[in-house]
């Protein structure tokens, strides 16, 4: 459905289901609902109502099938995302599926207007394609006076498909809807990207364009909640309710991304090195957990402690460490027992480039980050440290 940049707001937890092209494709949980939602409404609903006739197991097998290939579908439109990116030169280490639909995570900002757009416009397309495809194995498989059957009587044409021509009846228009959704030009929809594509072509400004096409990302999901509420009171609550919670995710997914992109730009020719931390203090592997609690970690704001032996840094100790222990174990437990080895924590190095260490330590919480160079930790970095530098230097300068 769209596309996100790393550090998605969308967590990325879910199941794997192997790879596509090199492409991870994970399923988000909340997909479950789409599933289910789409499941119950077919085989309940317009199934149903299309074939009275059909035994249950008929009419949930028909449905199970035509949900799978919905997400298929949606896949589909990922990877001509992903496809096109990576042709241009962008990694994308995975798709994500999940409730609103598909996330392609593009590792980085396309370079230029061009690239944008055409990673853009090629889901809807794609969409738009497999809509085709099943519209030409709908007509083929339906028999051949089916639309003059259809204006004579609807209920008794449709009843007479098979379950595959059902399948392809309705797979067709559903996903020329969702090219059609998606062609909606606020960002971060395709639409919005490609609208912001032709806007940077225009003005040479990607955060002037960026800054548009997020107004009327937000303008289209106001429209979305205004219509949700509209659909409440009419007695359609589900309806309604969808409606409003795709206008809250895509109203938050277009100023973040707005955002996002400030913030990249702004940390441009940037290194953890001008980031981080230097001023901290470290812990020697030999002290008992209550010196360390009550002579260091106490006295100080610091959370995450470098251990250092012999000049050389060997593990970090933070205050969760600390945490896990028995406070009666802790005179006779050492640093060394409870710190983490230098080997199993992420680390970064000084000279990483500021947007990069952003999507690393995004995930972090406020928990940082030791900066190695070598065997010395040389600096720390939270997440917080990157906002702090900010604050203070550029981004009250961009926007
Ligand atoms: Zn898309």
């Amino acid at each position: 459905m769209d596309r996100q940049n790393a550090n998605p707001s969308v967590a990325p937890v879910g199941v794997s289901l192997g790879r596509i092209f090199g492409i991870r494709v994970r399923l988000h949980p909340s997909v479950l609902v789409i599933v289910a939602l789409i499941l119950v409404s077919l085989a309940q609903g317009a199934f149903r109502n299309w074939h009275p006739d059909w035994p249950w197991w008929t009419a949930w097998a028909t449905a199970a099938v035509a949900t799978l290939l919905f997400l298929a579908s949606l896949l589909t439109h990922e990877l001509a995302h992903s496809l096109v990116a990576r042709r241009r030169g962008i990694a994308v280490p995975q798709i994500t599926l999940f409730v609103f639909g598909g996330v392609a995570e593009i590792a980085a900002e396309p370079a230029d207007p061009r690239s944008e757009f055409v990673i853009a416009i090629v889901g809807p397309l794609t969409s738009v394609a497999i809509a085709l495809v099943f519209a030409f194995f709908g007509a083929w498989l339906v028999p051949f006076d089916f639309a003059a059957r259809v204006a004579a009587d609807p209920a008794a044409a449709m009843a007479e498909l098979t379950p595959v021509a059902t399948i392809c009846v309705w797979l067709a228009p559903v996903n020329l809807a969702l090219a059609l959704f998606n062609l909606v030009p606020g960002f971060p929809l395709d639409g919005g990207r490609v609208l912001r594509a032709l806007l940077w072509w225009w003005s040479g400004d990607q955060v002037k364009a960026t800054r548009l096409a997020a107004g009327c990302g937000r303008a289209f999901s106001w429209l979305l909640i205004a219509w949700g509420v509209v659909n409440l009171f009419g007695g359609r609550a589900l309806e309604g309710l969808w409606f409003i919670v795709i206008g809250v995710f895509l109203g938050n997914a277009a100023t973040s991304g707005y955002q996002q992109l400030l913030v990249r730009r702004s940390l441009h020719g940037l290194v953890v090195a001008d980031l981080m931390r230097t001023h901290f203090e470290s812990v020697e592997p030999t002290r008992t957990l209550t010196d360390f609690v009550d002579g260091l970690l106490l006295r100080s704001a610091q959370t995450s402690w470098p251990v250092v032996e012999n000049g050389r840094a060997i593990g970090v100790i933070a205050q969760r460490d600390v945490a896990k222990t028995h406070e009666a174990d802790r005179a006779r437990l050492l640093v060394r027992d409870v710190m983490r080895p230098l080997g199993s924590v992420p680390v970064l190095a000084p000279s990483l480039a500021g947007p990069a260490a952003l999507e690393r330590i995004a995930e972090m919480a406020d928990e940082p980050l030791p900066v190695v160079d070598r065997d010395t930790i040389v600096g720390l970095l939270h997440a917080s440290d990157i906002f702090r530098w900010l604050s203070l230097h550029r981004l009250h300068s961009v926007g």
